[in-house]
């Protein structure tokens, strides 16, 4: 079966390759960067990294571009308030959006593209719009005249028959099927920042934002645009009816819209104390692989709840998992090859990647590895894994990683304490006092694997940092 996902223009799951030279082009709408990001956020940028893993795995190559938007009305209030440039202000923030991908390993998009680098390309395509009879001017502002583009509504699959024509709309958000005509740019207010441009003095809305640097980049077609659900209307509704009117084309091929995420079945504002940015989990003591792993864990068109009995799951599966990978490099295994183990290692392979083939089912794939696992430990129990096991199961946790991620522990600022370090050496003497060699050992590899090399003397158990 061919890679399929879900293309919420055409409600179908849909065969997908890319339109030509084996590139995927890709647009996928960044952050506005007037604060830390939230694990909502997160949840989308999430599903976005395993979407770029896929297509790389699958053997395409990506051109991918993220917006950075830096001029908002939120971003505008904020800066002001604080008595800020708009561009110290977003630079914080910015920076530390990278820096909480980072973190969380997701890759960096081929591209990243902020607002206020392109404001001459937004400028130039509400002109294109103008001279297709698309907008209007109101007080020094330009909208786009909806009523003027027949197929709106066709991403969101609102029927907008009852609109009403003129009724128009400053804000970038509004609610759902309520379609109104919307700011292209807005006029220059008192103490606002704004631009001398052809079209009069102002700054850009948000919409125009992505269509125009999407064609920019990547041309008047995409392979793919994504986003989270709660992008669909008015956002990704406004930049077809932006890019389409121009181009006479499709702006898109595939939309690929991922679910919300809750906090306790409940949706997170701040408001309900139920916030978190990924900055609030770290200092909680989670560590980001478990936090990957939860967010990777539930395919993307799932809403996903959050809950801490969740992450505290996610925390013991990567744990399963790293200690599998450290028994299966430590361990002593017999010559020869396991024929059942072989064969499950297969079949693990091939259901890992028909899962992920199909609109990326990060569940199944995960259930195929663990059921690997298990065999594979199994296995090991009884003396029956054998040495030519061992590199297909490691091809196999390869493979895993590649998409998931979440083996390599990250590495903690100056590794374990003395404290963790003593409480581990602790555990290894209990273990040999009770003759529980195998659980010594492995405390041993664990602690080398942080960097930290025991030394059995006769005054005991030394210590020392590699
Ligand atoms: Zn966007």
């Amino acid at each position: 079966m061919a890679l399929r996902f879900y293309n919420t223009l055409t409600q179908q799951v849909e065969d997908f390759a890319p339109m030509r030279d084996n590139t995927v082009r890709m647009y996928t709408c960044g952050p506005t960067v007037y604060n830390y990001i939230h694990i909502g956020n997160l949840r989308t940028f999430t599903f976005q990294d395993v979407l770029r893993r896929w297509l790389q795995y699958r053997g395409y190559k990506l051109d991918h571009v993220m917006n950075i938007t830096d001029v908002e009305d939120k971003i505008i209030r904020n800066a002001n308030a604080q008595g800020q440039s708009i561009y110290d202000y977003t630079a914080q923030y910015t920076q530390a959006f990278l820096d909480d991908t980072a973190t969380l390993r997701l890759q960096r998009p081929e591209r990243l593209a902020k607002a206020t680098d392109n404001i001459d390309v937004m400028v130039q395509n509400i002109q294109e719009l103008e001279k297709g009879g698309y907008t209007y001017q109101s007080e020094g502002s330009t909208y786009y005249r909806i009523a003027n583009f027949p197929e709106y509504g066709k991403l969101s699959h609102n029927d907008f028959k009852g609109i009403k024509a003129g009724a128009r709309v400053d804000v970038d958000e509004y609610e759902k099927a309520d379609a109104r005509d919307f700011a292209l740019w807005k006029a220059a207010k008192e103490g606002e920042v704004a631009w001398d441009t052809p079209i009069g003095r102002g700054r850009p809305g948000w919409h125009i934002e992505c269509s125009s640097m999407a064609r920019k980049y990547l041309g008047d077609t995409l392979d793919i645009h994504a986003g989270g659900v709660d992008l669909i209307f008015p956002h990704h509704e406004n930049e077809i009816a932006q890019a389409e009117a121009i181009t006479h084309k499709p702006f898109a091929r595939f939309w690929i819209h991922s679910e919300h995420l809750l906090i306790e079945w409940e949706k997170m504002s701040k408001s309900a104390g139920n916030f978190y940015t990924l900055r609030d989990l770290l200092e909680k003591g989670y560590e980001p692989e478990a936090i990957r792993y939860l967010l990777v864990s539930v395919p993307y068109r799932r809403k996903l709840n959050f809950t801490f009995d969740g992450l505290n799951g996610a925390r013991s599966a990567v744990q399963r998992l790293r200690d599998f990978k450290l028994r299966l490099d430590t361990g002593k295994f017999a010559e020869g090859v396991d024929e059942q183990i072989r064969v499950a290692a297969e079949r693990a392979r091939t259901r890992f990647e028909e899962s992920l083939d199909d609109d990326l089912n990060t569940a199944e794939a995960l259930g195929s590895i663990f059921e690997f696992v298990r065999e594979a430990n199994i296995a090991m129990d009884n003396g029956e894994f054998r040495a030519g096991n061992v590199a297909p199961a490691n091809d196999l946790l390869a493979r895993f990683d590649s998409i998931v991620d979440v083996l390599r522990p990250s590495e903690k600022q100056g590794g374990l304490s003395d404290a963790e370090i003593e409480a581990k050496i602790a555990e290894r003497t209990a273990a040999k006092k009770a003759r529980d060699f195998k659980r010594a050992d492995h405390v041993r590899a664990e602690l080398l694997e942080a960097g930290v090399i025991l030394e059995d003397t006769r005054d005991g158990v030394r210590w020392k940092r590699k």
